[in-house]
């Protein structure tokens, strides 16, 4: 290619689309990951029988961004989209309560769910129900907004703490990765806004019906190699220097990369240790950021314990469960998992997925598969069936789930 040469540090979701955005306009472009595979934070491993996943565990139909980057990779089909919102939202005393919307435009959508959602009095619906319109009309990119917590945002607009608990952190801890009491008002706005307020399908959820590695980072090799992208695994980019107009990464083992452009798509922690002195005003700021971590919890049961593909739990330490496939050699059992997993993929032709092998964790022993990927591996829904699979959870279940919870 004649372009310009475009070096991406980082192979997660943000390099890949940086990568092929970049390639796409003309750009000859180099990705280097320090990792043996791509994907980033979202990627799948081995235990015994069963595939195993990290990150990524739903996205929404506003997720345009991404969806767009799962349609280029193609990797849509082993994706599972609600035709409409529906989350059974379970509390420990075994109380089940659909959080559904209608096919009212927004924001009344949720007015009929909210109207019967048992998990709040009479009382607390009615707060909630005037606060969703009070948010829907603020402007997010109000400073003002930002200086205070979503949670204080709440409580000044008549939200209990119980009502913020059984209500408002279903959708903030997902999406923002903090409660509301400790998020920005600002993001809490744009969040609910974009995700449930404006449009009414926005927040319909969408979660991966295969391994996250061969939705994510097995395509994008094959796909990165057809645009022409040089991909470097196990390359890992110690500082970007700049000398007379002209950049290059410079590798940890030595060795370097020049290149006339340097994306670098790496956690933000790590961002002001790459750059060049300079680069970006005060990169001390970067490290106030500050992280909050998300834990999975894989759960193998020895039956089944829910018919729900998905749940949220409210007066309970899980936040999420998510429940994949079934044990192998247990064919009327079942599984549930506050993180993901996924019955190994049947190979198909040419997909040899029997002799992947992915590391445990990072740092582990390296992915070990066929060059291009799976193609398809572990296809078993078509977008848009809504991932039923079969209907609302029995008493029987419930009780399993609250020994679960
Ligand atoms: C458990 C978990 C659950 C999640 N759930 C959801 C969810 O439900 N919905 C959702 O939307 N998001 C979710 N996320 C967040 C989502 O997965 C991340 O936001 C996204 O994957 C980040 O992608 P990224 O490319 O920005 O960063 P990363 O995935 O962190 O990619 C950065 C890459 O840079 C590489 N790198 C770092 N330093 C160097 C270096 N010096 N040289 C070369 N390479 C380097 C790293 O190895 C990594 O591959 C979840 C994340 C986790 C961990």
């Amino acid at each position: 290619m004649s372009g310009p040469h475009v070096a991406v540090v980082g192979g997660g979701l943000a390099g890949i689309s940086a990568a092929l955005a970049c390639a796409d306009a003309g750009a000859s472009v180099t990705v280097v990951e320090v990792r043996p595979r791509l994907g980033g934070a979202v990627y799948s491993f081995r235990r015994d029988d069963l595939w195993l996943d990290n990150g990524q565990h739903v996205f929404l139909r506003c997720c345009t961004a991404y969806r767009s980057l799962l349609a280029r990779l193609g990797s849509e089909p082993d994706t599972i989209l609600q035709p409409r919102l529906e989350i059974p939202v379970l509390s420990p005393g075994g109380e089940v309560s659909w959080l559904r919307r209608s096919r009212a435009p927004a924001p009344l959508h949720l007015g009929a769910a909210l109207a019967r959602y048992r998990h709040l009095s009479p009382r607390q619906r009615a707060a909630a129900a005037r606060a969703a319109l009070a948010l829907s009309r603020v402007q997010p990119a109000d400073p003002a907004l930002d200086r205070g917590t979503f949670g204080e945002w709440l409580a000044q607009h008549g939200q209990a703490p119980e009502t913020v608990a059984a209500l408002w952190d279903l959708i903030a801890l997902p999406t923002l990765n903090l409660r509301a009491g400790e998020a920005s008002a600002a993001l809490g706005a744009f969040v609910f806004q974009e995700g449930l307020l404006r449009h009414a399908d926005a927040g319909d959820i969408g979660w991966a019906g295969a391994p996250l590695s061969a939705v994510h980072g097995w395509p994008a090799e094959r796909t990165l190699q057809e645009a022409g992208v040089e991909v470097r695994l196990g390359w890992r980019a110690q500082r970007v220097a700049a000398t007379r107009g002209r950049l290059e990464v410079e590798a940890a083992n030595g060795g370097g990369l020049d290149a006339d452009a340097v994306i670098v798509a790496v956690p933000h922690q790590r961002v002001a240790g790459l750059l060049p002195d300079g680069a970006i005003p005060a990169p001390e700021r970067l490290a106030a950021l500050g992280t909050s971590p998300i834990v999975n919890l894989h759960v193998v049961y020895d039956r089944r314990v829910t018919d729900l593909p998905f749940a949220a739990g409210v007066r309970s330490p899980v936040q999420y469960l998510l429940a994949r496939g079934h044990v192998p050699g247990r064919p009327r059992s079942g599984r549930a998992a506050t993180g993901t997993a996924h019955r190994r993929p049947r190979p198909g032709p040419g997909r040899g997925l029997d002799r992947h092998r992915l590391a445990g964790h990072d740092g582990g022993s390296r992915a070990q598969r066929p060059r291009g990927g799976p193609r398809g591996a572990g296809r078993r829904r078509r977008a848009g069936d809504g991932g039923r699979r079969g209907g609302r959870m029995t008493s029987a279940a419930g009780k399993r789930m609250r020994r679960c919870a």
